[in-house]
């Protein structure tokens, strides 16, 4: 596997190579029979689970270990809670548990999907660093941030191998409190180029694009050493 591209979080066939390409398992078995040579990360979302039931839900899961065995599969994601859609948030949290133990068991990061469920996807953080029995080890990213200065330092405070992926939409005031060594960025479903966002993520910070990218680069070689060893 080539680098991790800069982009960390991108939907669609078209973003292939330039982009960290998420989608449910079948549409990434989908993209890699089209001839997608990724990376791409692979979950089941939390929107995804408006209809499937139980039983569907385990056998996506199942799908879902098989995929990320792949080397093309980079992470795990995106997965977590959506208050405002998807099924009710006792399944998502189920859903969201057993793909937060994927990723600890096959050793890929999470990329997380958080919406108006910031306070509880960092009780689940909390609760399962204490559970899980090595805790997590996997570096968590929170794609699309838009919270508060507040949140993001709540968020970064709980675990060193938490990072914040900043997109078309964000908070400058959140950008400008973060460690730049805790930074992604991502086009998500922007038609905004990453370099628009570099720019802009750039500017919150009163620095650079060149300098920002650089340090991205090096948070990208920290989360993923398979790839970069
Ligand atoms: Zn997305």
């Amino acid at each position: 596997m080539q680098q991790i591209p800069l982009d960390i979080h991108a939907h669609g066939r078209q973003k292939c190579g330039s982009a960290v390409v998420s989608g449910s398992p079948a549409e990434v078995m989908d993209m890699i029979e089209d001839g997608c040579p990724g990376p791409f990360s692979a979950g089941i979302h939390p929107w995804a689970t408006q209809n499937l039931g139980v039983e569907g839900m385990n056998l996506e899961l199942a799908r879902l270990e098989r995929v990320v065995e792949l080397p093309c599969v980079v992470a795990v994601g995106e997965v977590g809670l959506d208050a405002l859609r998807g099924a009710s948030l006792a399944l998502q949290e189920f859903v969201f548990r057993r793909q937060v133990e994927i990723s600890e068991a096959v050793g890929k990061p999470l990329v997380l999907h958080v919406v108006r469920t910031g306070h509880r996807l960092m009780e689940l953080c909390k609760t399962l660093q204490r559970e899980l029995p090595q805790g997590i080890r996997q570096p968590w990213i929170w794609h699309g941030f838009r919270g508060s200065p507040q949140q993001a330092d709540q968020f970064l405070a709980l675990r060193e191998k938490n990072y914040l992926s900043f997109g078309e939409r964000f908070n400058p005031a959140a950008a400008a409190a973060v460690n730049p060594g805790r930074m992604l960025v991502e086009t998500d479903e922007a038609d905004m180029p990453l370099s628009r966002v570099v720019d802009n993520v750039a500017d919150a910070l009163s620095t650079d694009a060149f300098s920002l990218s650089g340090i991205i680069q090096a948070n990208l070689s920290r989360i993923f050493p398979a790839i970069y060893e």
